[in-house]
């Protein structure tokens, strides 16, 4: 896929500027040693205009990366906003996925960089891992261990892990990854968290060794809106197995079911699990349909 046009617009320190114009530093340390952080948003075509979804949350996260990671970084999530809206008007996108990255100058030391750009992009892109029910495989890849690097910040150089897992499922024939955290615990998969259901009750593991998935705290939260039952809990790959349904959350695959776990099949149907049910509520609130008075109290 290409993701720009002749005429595509990228916001890159302080202008505006076509895709194809752009020139970036080949010396710069985030391509060497993937010390970059980025983002990635959603904005949605809704009844009231494009709305990017928790821009605020997403651009927080950006910030916390940048922190962690010593690259520095001025700008505010309100201005990072304003500037994502200007730069979707300026690409006539309505529908959009939106990928902000920052990463730093030149620098073949080890030295955290003292200078830093940001880029945001911004591009059409269908729900990342489809429609269709996944079929996916325990990893022989573990996510990597919270002493190790910060796992909550979205560091260029921690996706080689996600990569590796995924590429590895896909030569199995299998549709994506499950990885299993430092313990033996189920952690999430190469880009999106982990949900399973079990006797009615939701169950997602705690935050600590995953990507503190804004996807995943909204399902949280429309749950406790909907009266669903969730637990954040550690589980296992034998309690994954015996799990009546599971799905994944994220940005890029908003809500996605799961067929199979390596040889298991999850029995619930997919239409009657609280995932299916949690999938279209959720669209209904990137959309702006989601009515107040359809909350419980
Ligand atoms: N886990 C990983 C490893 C990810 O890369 C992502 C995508 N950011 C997620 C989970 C889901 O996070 P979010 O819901 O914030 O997109």
């Amino acid at each position: 896929m290409k993701y720009y046009k002749e005429d595509s617009i990228v916001f890159y320190n302080g202008d505006f500027v076509k895709a194809t114009d752009l020139k970036v530093d080949s010396y710069s340390q985030t391509l060497h040693y993937g010390n970059g952080v980025f983002e990635g948003i959603r904005a949605y075509n809704t009844d009231y205009g494009t709305k990017i979804f928790k821009s605020y949350e997403h651009y927080k996260r950006l910030k916390f990366g940048a922190s962690v990671m010593d690259i520095p970084f001025n700008y505010s999530e309100e201005e990072l906003t304003e500037i994502t809206y200007e730069l979707l008007r300026k690409n006539n996108l309505k529908d959009a996925y939106i990928r902000p990255l920052i990463f730093t100058g030149a620098s073949m030391g080890l030295a955290s960089s003292e200078e830093s750009s940001l880029i945001i992009q911004c591009w059409e892109w269908g729900k990342l891992m489809g429609d269709q029910l996944l079929r996916i495989k325990t990893s022989k890849y573990e996510r990597p261990n919270p002493k190790s690097c910060f796992v909550e910040a979205k560091v260029t150089g921690h996706y080689v892990n996600s990569i590796l897992s995924r590429n590895d499922a896909k030569k199995d024939g299998y549709d994506e990854a499950l990885l299993l955290d430092m313990n033996g615990n189920v952690a999430e998969c190469s880009g999106a968290n982990v949900f399973m259901q079990k006797d009615d009750k939701l169950y997602t593991p705690p935050r600590g060794h995953i990507m503190a998935g804004i996807t995943r705290d909204t399902v949280i939260d429309l749950c406790r809106e909907e009266g669903i039952s969730v637990e954040e809990k550690h589980f296992t790959l034998e309690e994954l197995k015996s799990a009546d349904s599971c799905f994944f959350t994220g940005t890029a695959a908003e809500v996605v079911g799961l067929a199979s776990l390596d040889e298991y099949s999850f029995p619930l149907q997919w239409e009657r699990s609280l995932g299916f049910r949690l999938m279209h509520i959720y669209k209904d609130l990137v959309l702006h349909k989601r009515q107040p008075a359809m909350k419980a109290i």
